[in-house]
């Protein structure tokens, strides 16, 4: 758009959630949106026209995807500084959530376009609200690497969590990634498989990670997965071998302070050291 004096006003970046699987969950402003736009930046394109039909949007799509995304990106960001407004959508959910589209979003911000979103289906946060676990506080690892250091790395973090998190993983290799995190030490926490939410065979399965590791490891599922890991519980203070320690301590002449921070040595939450190092 240019202005009475001359000057061109920027268009907007919006980025775009579509559906997960549910051609309901497209919002009507989603569908406003993409009509309104010059163009749809689409990371299939023959993907997005199969929506694009479904709601007759008659929008041009332009193919933005890992492998053109370095290469298009200064295009795309000229044509918003001279005013065209440009949608960003991904083949499903949220754009950027391991999905293309950071780059674009970034350079649009870093030359001064706006950016706005149009959210609505994602399968993070569908998992999440249908899984029962704390959500007060999550990580999302996206997809783990597949092998090597970054994998361990990536285990050991989730094992260590003490919320929850949240990882896509690929139907053939759920039941690995659960068998890994049950051999790093998660055993025991419980954890939810949602399968192919809003679809027609939606599923939330839910266990031990080893009670599903060893059920995946014998049933590989089918369709679109996210797993969701309860955190870590908190480590529940030995009382009454603190308190027996502390006594011993007390005996052999040590001063409350040094029996306070021997008590925090071996693991005990600080006001309980402080109580018990002060306790006659
Ligand atoms: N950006 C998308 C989002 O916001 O959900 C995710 C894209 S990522 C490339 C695709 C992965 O998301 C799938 O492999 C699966 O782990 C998860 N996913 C997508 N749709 C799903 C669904 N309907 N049910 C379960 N998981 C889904």
């Amino acid at each position: 758009m240019v202005s009475a004096d001359g000057a061109t006003t920027p268009g907007t970046l919006h980025v775009v959630s579509t559906p997960i699987g549910n051609f309901g969950d497209l919002s009507p402003r989603a569908v406003a949106v993409l009509r309104a736009v010059s163009a749809i930046l689409a990371e299939d394109t023959r993907h997005t026209r199969g929506l694009c039909e479904r709601f007759e949007i008659r929008t041009p799509l332009f193919a933005y995807h890992e492998h053109n995304e370095a290469a298009a990106t200064p295009g795309l960001v000229r044509r918003l500084l001279d005013g065209e407004s440009l949608a960003l959508v991904s083949d499903a959910g949220t754009p950027l959530l391991s999905d293309p589209g950071a780059r674009l979003v970034r350079a649009a911000i870093d030359a001064g376009v706006e950016v706005s979103p149009v959210p609505g289906p994602s399968a993070l946060l569908a998992a999440l609200a249908g899984a029962g676990l704390p959500t007060d506080r999550f990580t999302f690892f996206g997809f783990l690497a597949r092998k090597g250091g970054e994998r361990s790395r990536a285990i050991a973090e989730i094992v260590a969590l003490a919320h929850t998190a949240v990882l896509y993983e690929a139907p053939a290799r759920v039941g690995a990634t659960l068998r890994d995190l049950a051999d790093a030490g998660a055993g025991a926490r419980a954890t939810v498989v949602a399968r192919e939410l809003t679809k027609q065979y939606e599923e939330f399965r839910r266990g031990t990670v080893a009670e599903l590791a060893a059920y995946y490891e014998e049933h590989e599922p089918r369709g679109e997965i996210v797993i969701v890991v309860s955190g870590a519980p908190e480590a529940v203070p030995d009382v009454a071998g603190l308190e027996a320690t502390a006594a011993a301590l007390r005996a052999s002449g040590a001063s409350a302070r040094d029996i306070q921070a021997q008590l925090v040595a071996r693991g005990a939450p600080r006001n309980l050291a402080y109580r018990l190092a002060h306790e006659s």
